[in-house]
C-alpha cells in the first residue's frame, strides 16, 4: 500500500505526501504544484502498520510515537524514483508524517522556465549588461528561487565573469559558479559575506535575500560599481519594491541609477493536459497539472530613474500586470477562472 501511494504521488508529480493519523484510521493528502490534495483514506486495520513500515524504512524509532524523527528512506527500498526524506511529528490526533519527495532537481535553463518569448529575451538582455541590479519579488513558492538559479546557469554557460552567490541556503549546485551560505550563528549575515566577498573580485553577485538595510546599501553600491547584482526582496509589487529599497536606501539617486530590472511573479497552475480540467487519474482529479510562471517587469529608464529620485512612486507601473496576463491565460484555456481566484484572491 505504500508503495503504491509512492508510486501515485510521483505519477502526480507531487512534491509531498501528508499522512496524518486521526484516532485508527489515517488520511492521506499530496502537495500538488503547492496546493494541499486529498488523497486515499488508510483503513484502521492498515494506518498503522503503514506508519511502521515508514519509520521502519527511515531507521526511526517504530514505537516513538511522541517525538518528532527525521530520516530518509532510499529510492530503491519502495521502488520509487527518488530517495524520500521522512519527518514525523505527533499531533493532537495522533502522528503525523510527512513525505518530502526529491524531484528531478536538474537547473533549469532561461528557456525552460516557460517566461514566454518577450520576457525570456527582456531578462537575457539584463543578464549580458556588465553591470546594474535585478529584483526579484513575490510570494514564498512563487518561483522566484527557480528564476534566480536559471539566471545563474545562463551566467555560468556564458562564461567569462567571475559569479559569486550568497544563500540561504544553497537549494542546487551550479558548476562555473562560486557558491556560498551564509550562517547566522556566527554572525556571518548577507551584508557581512557580501562587504568580504566584494573583495573576492566578482563581476556578477546573487544575494539570496535583500532582509536589512546594510545588505540593501551594498546591494545598491555593488551595482554601482561595476557588478550584475541580483537579489529578491520581500514586496507584493514592482511599485512595493522601490518603496522598501527608498527606505531602506537614504541615497534615493544612488537607487535610482542602480536597479536597472524588477520583477514580480507568481506561479499559476496549468489545466490538466489529459482530462482538460475535469479531473482524472493522473492530475489526482484536480484538474490542474504543472505551473506556468507569470511575470510583471519594470523596466528601468530615463523617466522611471526620474520617478525614483524624487521618490513620486504613484505612476510607476509594469507594462503588463500580473493580473492581465493570468486572464489571457484563462482566456486560451491554459489556466481557469477558479485559479485565477485563487492566486489574485478576487
Ligand atoms: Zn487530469
Amino acid at each position: 500500500m505504500l508503495e503504491q501511494i509512492v508510486r501515485q504521488a510521483e505519477r502526480a508529480g507531487a512534491s509531498d505526501i501528508h499522512l496524518q493519523m486521526r484516532g485508527k484510521i489515517a488520511e492521506v493528502s499530496f502537495r500538488l504544484d503547492g496546493v494541499i490534495t486529498p488523497g486515499p483514506e488508510l483503513p484502521a486495520e492498515v494506518a498503522e502498520r503503514v506508519f511502521g513500515r515508514i519509520k521502519f524504512l527511515a531507521r526511526l524509532k517504530t514505537y516513538q510515537e511522541s517525538l518528532p524523527q527525521d530520516g530518509r528512506i532510499g529510492h530503491a527500498d519502495l521502488g520509487a524514483k527518488n530517495d524520500l526524506r521522512v519527518a514525523t511529528y505527533p499531533t493532537v490526533t495522533g502522528e503525523k508524517i510527512v513525505l518530502r519527495l526529491f524531484n528531478d532537481t536538474a537547473v533549469k535553463s532561461l528557456r525552460e522556465l516557460g517566461l514566454g518569448e518577450s520576457m525570456g529575451a527582456e531578462l537575457e538582455a539584463f543578464l549580458r549588461q556588465p553591470s546594474g541590479l535585478l529584483l526579484l519579488t513575490g510570494p514564498a513558492g512563487s518561483g522566484k528561487t527557480t528564476t534566480i538559479y536559471a539566471c545563474l546557469r545562463q551566467l555560468a554557460e556564458t562564461g567569462g565573469r567571475h559569479i559569486i552567490t550568497i544563500e540561504d541556503p544553497v537549494e542546487q549546485v551550479v558548476p562555473g559558479t562560486m557558491q556560498t551560505e551564509i550562517n547566522e550563528v556566527i554572525g556571518l549575515d548577507f551584508a557581512r559575506a557580501a562587504r568580504h566577498l566584494l573583495r573576492q573580485d566578482p563581476q556578477v553577485l546573487i544575494l539570496g535575500e535583500i532582509r536589512d538595510e546594510a545588505t540593501a546599501q551594498i546591494a545598491v553600491r555593488a551595482g554601482l560599481t561595476g557588478h550584475l547584482v541580483i537579489s529578491t526582496l520581500h514586496a507584493g509589487s514592482c511599485k512595493g519594491v522601490f518603496e522598501r529599497l527608498l527606505t531602506m536606501c537614504p541615497d534615493h539617486s544612488a537607487v535610482a541609477s542602480a536597479v536597472g530590472l524588477v520583477l514580480n511573479q507568481r506561479l499559476l497552475r496549468k489545466r490538466c493536459p489529459g482530462c482538460r480540467g475535469e479531473g482524472c487519474e493522473a492530475c489526482l482529479e484536480t484538474g490542474y497539472q504543472g505551473r506556468v510562471p507569470l511575470v510583471e517587469s519594470l523596466r528601468m529608464n530615463e523617466t522611471v530613474r526620474d520617478q525614483v529620485r524624487r521618490s513620486d512612486l504613484s505612476a510607476l507601473a509594469p507594462a503588463q500586470s500580473l493580473a492581465e496576463s493570468a486572464r489571457r491565460l484563462v482566456n486560451l484555456g491554459v489556466t481557469d477562472e477558479a485559479e485565477y481566484k485563487r492566486i489574485f484572491g478576487i
